[in-house]
């Protein structure tokens, strides 16, 4: 069976959105697709003396509202189409915060498994030798994202600034503390994810300190998720799951036991005491909270109807189908969409634009206490266009943030 088209998936959430907001067709139309895509041939020297050539890819997908904002990941099965649809998914989700920034996205198709730090440094360069010139802090600003690091990110800073012959520290976010990092950004997408699972668990009257969750994948957004949902809530996670597989405890798992079993033997599937589960049987727990933190499309028509989930918190990008959404929406599955569940990442770049702009170094309690205001802020804003339209919380998202783009198109005269 074929994979689904982000993209498509992508433009079906869009084209949904404007029968709601009864779009006109030519707004509509040029929302369906990029501004402006970038494909990029980058050559590497590898260790072994060859020279490989990647192709990378960076899509500035909308910037009404301000200069495109996006990660930029590295993966073997990146496809543009990805690419367009984390683009677009980038543009909603500024938006929906409020943030002055607009959408974008890059990729390089590689894997980072099975290459030296020496390949990985002359790729993060190569990338920015190819692109420069279209990014910076007014006009596109990337970030990581899946197997793309902050050390990655001090090189390619660096790449840009020798580049343009000055201390740019504010080209790309997620950067390392010493060099214009922000506070809080190593958690900002699992913490935001965290603050609006809260309000759902508020509106739901489910109580956090006696849920069970589990979660998939286990990089940054779902390692955090573990540790915040036992540091802010006192929940229990009783399973959790990397590329490798994934394991069960009804007990609990300890969110330091796995980073070390994760560190130690490369998966948490491992972990002593635990049963040994795949990430088709996680999904289906009868748990509380599932945290999707892995990749897209693992929630399809497929299984959406096995979740048992009462809310399921999307710190992944497009991990629910179409389908998928209306099972779920039908099962009274509350689920808070990736533009908004994991929008604490951006919001935290942004913060660190902002700093690195103005000299400021906020603290951590600075940086979590403007977090938290715009994930609820966000949050009931998402909520209250639900229940206006009586729709699922992903089209009451699109409603607010493709309505806020809209404006700023027509005000600035584009359409
Ligand atoms: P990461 O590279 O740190 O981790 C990805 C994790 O997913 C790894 O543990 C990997 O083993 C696991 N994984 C890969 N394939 C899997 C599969 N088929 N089943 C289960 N697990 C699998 O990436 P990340 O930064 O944590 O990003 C995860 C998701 O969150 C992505 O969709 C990304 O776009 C999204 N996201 C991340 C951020 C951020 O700030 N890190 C922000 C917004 C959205």
């Amino acid at each position: 069976m074929s994979k689904p088209n982000p993209f498509e998936i992508a433009q079906k959430q869009l084209d949904d959105c404007a029968k709601i907001l009864n779009l006109d067709a030519g707004v509509h139309e040029f929302l369906r697709h990029p501004k402006i895509e970038y494909h990029l041939s980058i050559p590497v020297r590898m260790d072994d003396g060859s020279t490989k050539i990647f192709q990378g890819y960076r899509v500035q997908y909308n910037d009404a509202l301000g200069p495109c904002k996006g990660g930029i990941r590295y993966h073997p099965d990146e496809t543009i189409d990805t690419v367009r649809a984390l683009s677009a998914w980038m543009t909603w989700k500024t938006s929906l915060l409020g943030l002055p920034l607009g959408g974008g996205k890059g990729g390089v198709i590689c894997n980072p498994k099975e290459m030296s730090m020496g390949e990985l440094e002359r790729l993060c360069r190569g990338y920015i030798d190819k692109i420069w010139q279209n990014i910076g802090p007014d006009k596109d600003v990337p970030a990581p994202d899946v197997y793309t690091t902050p050390q990655m990110m001090a090189w390619m800073m660096d790449e840009y600034s020798k580049l343009t012959g000055s201390n740019n520290f504010g080209c790309i976010t997620g950067k390392p503390l010493c060099v214009g990092g922000s506070c809080g950004r190593s958690d900002a997408t699992a913490r935001g994810g965290m603050y609006a699972l809260r309000e759902a668990a508020r509106e739901l009257n489910i109580d956090l300190s006696k849920a069970t969750f589990a979660i998939q994948g286990y990089g940054n957004a779902g390692s955090f998720a573990h540790s915040l949902a036992k540091e802010l809530f006192g929940g229990k996670v009783v399973a959790i799951s990397d590329s490798k597989g994934g394991a069960f405890n009804a007990k609990g798992i300890d969110a330091d036991e796995a980073a070390r079993i994760k560190a130690e033997t490369s998966t948490v599937a491992n972990i002593p005491g635990a049963k040994k589960i795949s990430n088709e049987e996680l999904l289906e727990l009868d748990v509380d909270i599932l945290v999707a933190a892995a990749l897209e499309n693992v929630i399809t028509k497929d299984n959406a109807g096995r979740v048992k989930a009462k809310i399921i918190v999307e710190l992944a990008n497009g991990p629910t189908t179409p389908e998928a959404d209306e099972i779920l929406f039908q099962n009274k599955v509350h689920v808070i969409p990736d533009f908004l569940a994991n929008a604490g990442g951006v919001t935290v770049s942004y913060f660190e634009m902002v700093q690195n702009i103005m000299r400021y170094c906020w603290s951590f309690d600075e940086v979590y206490a403007k977090l938290d205001e715009r994930m609820t802020m966000a949050y009931q804003g998402v909520l209250a266009a639900s229940k206006k339209y009586n729709v699922n919380m992903r089209q009451a998202a699109y409603t607010v943030a493709v309505s806020r783009v809209v404006d700023a198109m027509k005000t600035r005269g584009w359409v």
